[in-house]
C-alpha cells in the first residue's frame, strides 16, 4: 500500500503545513485517515481524486482532523458528481457534529438530494471494524474534543499501520503500536509534557515499549519544529506534506 501525507500540520498552521490527513491507496480500497479542514486542498495539490476515496477514518472531533468533511460533501455534490458510497467512521456523535459543521459553513448542504450514500459508523472501544478490506481497531486515548478520542490500529495486506491521533501519553498506545510496520505518532511538543498532547521526549522514552518497526512523527507544533534537529534519525522519520511511504 502507499501512504501519502496530505497534511501533517497542527491546528495552528505551524510550519505552513496543511492540517492532518493521510491518504492510503491499498489493493482493496482507498481511504483517508483524518480529514482536516484543508484536506480537499491537499488532494488537489497531489492530484488525488475525491471520488476515489471509499472511507474516511476519523480519530477525533477537532476541526484539524474532521473539518474537511463538509468540503468533501460540497465537492461530491457540485464538482465530482459522486455516485459511489462514502463511509465515515469516528467517535460517537460524529454524524451530528458533521451536520452541525456542514450546516454552519454551507446552509442546507446536508439536505440536498445526493447521488451517493453517505454513512457514518461509530467506534466501540477496542472492537475491530472491517471496512473496504481494512480492519481498524479503535483505542480510546486522552484528548478532550467533545466525544471520545481514539488512536487507530489498521490491519490490511498483512501489514499494521498505527496512528496515535492527538493524545497525551496513555499506556494504550503500546497496544496500538506493538509490532506495527509503521506508527504515525503525533508529536506536538519537544520537551513540554502536556496532558492532551505528546512530546518528543515522552515518545522517545517509551520507544522500546511502543515496539513499532518504524515511527513517523507528525502534528508538530512550532516548538517541536524548531527542535527537529535533535530527533534521532535512526529511530524516526519526520513528516512533511506530500511525503509518501510504501508499506
Ligand atoms: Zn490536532
Ligand atoms: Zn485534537
Amino acid at each position: 500500500m502507499r501512504l501519502t501525507i496530505m497534511g501533517c500540520g497542527d491546528a495552528f498552521g505551524a510550519g505552513g503545513s496543511l492540517q492532518t490527513s493521510f491518504h492510503v491507496r491499498s489493493r482493496a480500497s482507498t481511504f483517508l485517515i483524518d480529514c482536516g479542514a484543508s484536506s480537499l486542498i491537499g488532494m488537489r495539490r497531489l492530484g488525488f481524486q475525491p471520488n476515489d476515496i471509499d472511507t474516511v477514518f476519523v480519530t477525533h472531533l477537532h476541526g484539524d482532523h474532521f473539518g474537511g468533511l463538509p468540503w468533501l460533501l460540497v465537492d461530491a455534490l457540485y464538482l465530482s458528481n459522486r455516485t459511489r458510497p462514502l463511509v465515515v467512521t469516528g467517535p460517537k456523535g460524529i454524524a451530528a457534529r458533521f451536520e452541525m459543521a456542514a450546516e454552519a459553513l454551507y446552509p442546507n448542504i446536508t439536505t440536498v438530494v445526493r447521488g451517493f450514500d453517505l454513512s457514518f459508523i461509530e467506534y466501540e472501544e477496542r472492537k475491530p471494524l472491517d471496512i473496504g478490506g481494512v480492519t481498524v481497531t479503535p483505542f480510546e486515548v486522552k484528548h478532550p474534543s467533545g466525544a471520545p478520542p481514539y488512536a487507530l490500529r489498521f490491519e490490511l495486506e498483512g501489514k499494521v499501520l498505527a496512528f496515535t491521533g492527538d493524545t497525551g501519553w496513555v499506556e494504550a498506545l503500546c497496544q496500538v503500536a506493538r509490532g506495527a510496520d509503521l506508527l504515525i505518532s503525533e508529536c506536538f511538543q519537544y520537551d513540554v509534557s502536556l496532558a492532551i498532547h505528546l512530546d518528543y521526549l515522552t515518545i522517545d522514552a517509551n520507544y522500546q515499549r511502543l515496539g513499532a518497526k518504524r515511527v513517523l512523527l507528525t502534528h508538530m507544533g512550532e516548538a517541536m519544529l524548531a527542535a527537529a534537529g535533535n530527533v534521532d534519525s535512526s529511530r524516526y522519520l519526520i513528516a512533511h506534506d506530500g511525503m509518501t511511504l510504501e508499506l
